[in-house]
């Protein structure tokens, strides 16, 4: 028998645990949250590495409405993290909204019923409404390699890390220099026999100003909320004041540069090493990484650093396109995630029959973030050109829930049965201006290859402006931008008028 639901929430990250606190707050209380895991927490449960931890710092990347005064670093380690969550699930009551092993295998719009039908793995739901939180970094992404499956010893990407494996003394091989591998480096070298770094492409790296948040710190946070606003606050400006080098004027990143080419220095004295891991493209192109112990790590006797892909694998010998060779006893890909293909999109058919995924043919897109074109009542949390280049996706995360809330609260006010389609026209027109916009930007402009980018070169991921201005642009839903359906199958302006 299927469950009806009001909303179903799909996934119990930050997103899917923020959307049901805001249902709460927003008095919708007939809600799921499909999970396909047993846990919440999203990355910050699957993602256990060593040496895991946030790069934006912890006070502004946390909800503002569940601040932890108690924090225990500028930049918090996963077990943390993923405790807030939990702490989260408990404190506002999403426990018993939460349906664990419940993986959302087909969605599926019923136009006659003006509702979604999910299959998941425990079972089917009918939704009014879909707010679809399934993670831009959730699913790895793993290399096709040649001889891959050759390879004797064990083999893990950085998100699903095999802790039964014993890395003392072993040779173990990294592939990929992103945000997780150069937190893992540094963190096993001192125990690996010899580690083995795959660079296709060096990273930029800058200092982390990481320190311990000291216990007077947190008290005052605990005691006086406004030092805890302003610590987010201050936070949140400096990134803001930043934002416009990244989206309008990449020029003015060269100061950056500058200091990430000292830091470089100071972390390599060796001049060959260090030619090696200096970037031929301009800072901000790809990712900006924080770290002080990545570079001094690669330094050390019992490190190699191979400038090119891993091309080939064949048996315990790892063959770079380069033609280096390296002999090792476990493999581990820190080859990034499905950002441009999102899983969930082959498993959602919407109004015309059409899956998302071939709907994203030519590239992904939203109104607003937030809704495709032929899926209506089908909402995104971290949807097309969401993503941050230098600030915390909390704050992306909640101005899509008072897109989502405000969604609800149309839906209302439309009363009987309705759905909202977002207009091809509006989604379109809304798509035209923002990649007008990301021409200018550093993350197309900066001359390198990034996760940013789509098969076709393609920048569906990064939203280029500030946060407030993000928030400004979700505030509101604009029915104009909508069609609105109603059960006869008649078709109306979401403003009134049938057509
Ligand atoms: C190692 C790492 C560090 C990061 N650090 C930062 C940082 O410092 N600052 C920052 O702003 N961002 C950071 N990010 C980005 C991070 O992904 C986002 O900030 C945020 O956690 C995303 O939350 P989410 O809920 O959208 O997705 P996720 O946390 O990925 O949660 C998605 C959930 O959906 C579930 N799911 C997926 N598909 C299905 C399905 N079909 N059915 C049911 N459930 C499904 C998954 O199991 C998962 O629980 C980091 C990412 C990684 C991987």
């Amino acid at each position: 028998m299927a469950v009806q639901v009001r909303v179903a929430v799909i996934g119990s990250g930050f997103g899917g645990l923020g959307a049901a606190v805001r249902l709460r707050r927003e008095g919708v209380t007939d809600f799921v949250v499909l999970e396909r895991a047993d846990a919440v927490g999203g990355t910050w449960r699957d993602n256990t590495y060593p040496g895991c931890a946030c790069d934006v710092p912890s006070h502004l990347y946390s909800f503002s409405f569940a601040p932890n005064p108690g924090w225990p670093r500028n930049f918090s380690g996963q077990p943390h993290i993923r405790a807030y969550l939990e702490h989260v699930t408990d404190a506002y009551g999403l426990r018993p909204h939460v349906r664990f092993n419940s993986e959302v295998l087909g969605a599926r719009w019923d136009a006659d019923g003006l509702r979604w039908e999910l299959e998941t793995a425990s079972g089917t739901y009918l939704a009014d409404v879909v707010v679809s939180a399934t993670g831009p970094l959730a699913d790895p992404k793993l290399p096709d390699i040649p001889g891959l499956s050759s390879f004797p010893g064990p083999v893990f990407h950085s998100s699903r890390w095999d802790h039964g494996v014993e890395l003392r003394g072993k040779r173990v091989a990294v592939v990929g220099t992103g945000a997780s591998a150069i937190q893992i480096v540094p963190s096993i070298q001192p125990e690996v026999g010899r580690l083995t770094l795959f660079q296709r492409t060096p990273p930029w790296v800058l200092p982390r100003a990481d320190r311990r948040i000291t216990a007077p710190e947190r008290w005052l946070h605990g005691r006086i909320p406004a030092t805890r606003a302003l610590r987010r606050g201050v936070l949140w400006g400096i990134r803001e004041l930043q934002t416009g080098a990244f989206t309008k004027k990449p020029e003015r990143l060269g100061l950056i540069e500058a200091l990430a080419r000292a830091h470089l220095r100071r972390g390599v004295p060796d001049p060959e090493l260090r030619a090696r891991l200096l970037p031929d493209y301009r800072i901000g192109c790809k990712r900006i990484l924080l770290s002080n112990d990545y570079y001094p790590a690669l330094t050390r006797p019992n490190v190699d650093v191979v400038t090119s892909g891993l091309a080939e694998v064949r048996g315990s010998t790892l063959v770079a396109a380069d033609g280096t060779t390296a002999e090792a006893d476990v493999l581990v890909l820190g080859t990034g995630f499905r950002v441009t293909d999102m899983p969930i999109a082959d498993r959602v058919r919407g109004a015309d029959g059409r899956t998302l995924a071939e709907t994203w043919k030519d590239g992904m897109a939203a109104l607003r973030g937030s809704s495709a074109a032929g899926f209506p009542n089908f909402l995104f949390v971290i949807g097309p050109n969401t993503g941050l280049g230098n600030s915390s996706m909390i704050l992306i995360i909640e101005a899509q829930l008072n897109y989502m809330a405000d969604f609800l609260r149309q839906l209302d006010l439309l009363g009987g049965r309705a759905a909202l389609d977002a207009r091809p026209s509006a989604v379109n027109a809304w798509n035209r201006v923002l990649q007008r916009r990301m021409a200018r930007t550093v993350w197309n402009t900066g001359g390198c290859d990034s996760w940013y980018l789509d098969a076709e070169g393609r920048n569906t991921v990064v939203w280029p402006g500030t946060t407030s201005e993000f928030r400004r642009v979700t505030r509101r839903v604009d029915l104009q931008e909508y069609q609105l359906l109603r059960p006869e199958r008649t078709t109306a302006t979401a403003t009134g008028a049938a057509r």
